[in-house]
């Protein structure tokens, strides 16, 4: 059986693992020149790492990643602790597998080196592909470049602006979230021990959150910084915003923020994305996966976890039924209403960390403060849903 993916992203290249280790002839066709990703840092929460531990891939991770203590909530100007999660030693017992932070440069080389050790040449750069025809036999997949595939399978991992999502569902643009991303790495030893927490840690306040997390083993510090904002829109990943802009965003918050937006040699800025849940994610044999289903806010740490489980689960319901149309409606069956919940529980968290007077952040904060002194277990529970979901 043939398939191409659309997309070379995280949850492209992992579909194109799973799909490999199935048996499948796939071929990942990927727009840009060469597959990268940006300088900047992701977390990989247990329910993603289970599935990288069972596809090979953690071990081509293990030099680089970064085993947060725990995932902490502070208040943005004082730094006080509002709640703490703790995560190392307990992340493994409780829900099968580590909570990791790591480059996205490492996790993308990690993830094609395990897909190269299983086949070479999977991977075509520089390929674009603007559209499908269905066919009695599957599915042609038509690129840029003129070329024609004949395929069983097609899978949209082509993020949020999917064109495969639009050819299948409409031209809907993806909806503006009202949320500006900050973002910048910088070396540990250029902060002058004002170091950020071994945790990932979220920084709320008023209208915005920054979160702090670790890369490169602990040697560099990753910041984002989210702030509500109308009139600004534009979306790449490599436009440079100004230190004058993140300063007046977060320069009276907690000095540790302060001096990370000063050393840092480049701050990028962008506009955040989401949709509502789609009602489809398939026309077929032709299925949409990753932030091509599903893109959401980051403030659940979940878009690319998402997308590794997506790839997943599909492979597995490809292999329970010959029928590719079958077993594509139900990995829709299977996976929206997990995704629907963390799309909104990402939206909730912005407004959690966002609260803006003094009353509803004690409304919010206060139980929490309490429910992490008094009944620590709690916190680890109500994240046994998300984390603790099981793959065989
Ligand atoms: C600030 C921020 C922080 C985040 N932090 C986290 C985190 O800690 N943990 C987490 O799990 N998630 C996080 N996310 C979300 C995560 O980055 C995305 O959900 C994830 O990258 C989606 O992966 P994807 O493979 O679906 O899509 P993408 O990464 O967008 O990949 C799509 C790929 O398809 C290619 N492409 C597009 N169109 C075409 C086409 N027509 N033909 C061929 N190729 C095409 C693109 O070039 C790209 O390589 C964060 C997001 C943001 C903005």
């Amino acid at each position: 059986m043939k398939a191409v993916i659309a997309g070379g992203g995280i949850g492209g290249l992992t579909a194109a693992i799973c799909l490999v280790k199935a048996g499948w002839e796939v071929t990942v066709f990927e727009q840009a020149p060469e597959i990268s990703e940006i300088g900047a840092g992701i977390q990989i929460s247990p329910n993603g790492v289970k599935i990288l531990e069972q596809l090979g891939v953690m071990p081509e991770l293990e030099n680089t990643l970064f085993e947060p203590e725990a995932i902490e909530l502070r208040i943005g100007a004082s730094g006080r602790e509002v709640f703490y999660l703790p995560l190392k030693g307990v992340a493994e017992k409780r829900w099968g597998a580590r909570y990791i932070q790591i480059h996205r440069a490492d996790l993308m080389n990690g993830l094609l080196a395990v897909l190269n050790q299983l086949q070479a040449g999977v991977v075509k750069t520089g390929k674009t592909v603007v559209g499908y025809v269905k066919t009695q036999q599957g599915v042609q997949v038509n690129l840029l470049d003129g070329e024609r595939v004949e395929v069983d399978l097609l899978v949209g991992a082509d993020g949020v602006r999917s064109n495969i999502r639009s050819q299948m569902l409409g031209p809907e643009q993806p909806r503006f979230t009202g949320n500006v991303a900050w973002r910048s790495v910088v070396p540990i030893e250029k902060l002058n021990g004002h170091v950020p927490p071994p945790t990932g840690c979220i920084w709320a306040g008023a209208g915005r959150h920054a979160v702090t997390t670790r890369i490169r083993g602990g040697s560099m510090v990753n910041f984002v910084g989210i702030v509500e904002q109308n009139d600004w829109r534009e979306e790449s990943w490599k436009l440079e915003g100004s230190k004058e802009d993140a300063l007046r965003d977060f320069g009276d918050w907690n000095p540790v923020l302060r001096i990370i937006i000063q050393e840092s040699d480049v701050l990028y800025r962008w506009a955040l994305f989401d949709r509502v849940p789609l009602e489809k994610w398939s026309d077929g044999p032709v299925i949409l996966l990753g932030d091509a289903a599903h893109p959401m806010l980051p403030s659940l740490a979940q878009g690319a976890v998402q997308s590794i489980e997506d790839a997943y689960v599909l492979a597995q319901e490809l292999g329970k039924v010959d029928d590719i149309a079958q077993a594509c409606d139900n990995y829709f069956a299977e996976r929206i209403r997990r995704t629907s919940r963390i799309q909104k529980g990402a939206a909730a968290n912005v407004s959690m960390f966002h609260r803006r007077n003094i009353v509803s952040q004690l409304l919010t904060y206060g139980p929490m403060n309490l429910a992490s002194r008094l009944a620590p277990r709690f916190l680890h529970r109500r994240n046994d849903w998300l984390f603790g979901k099981e793959f065989n």
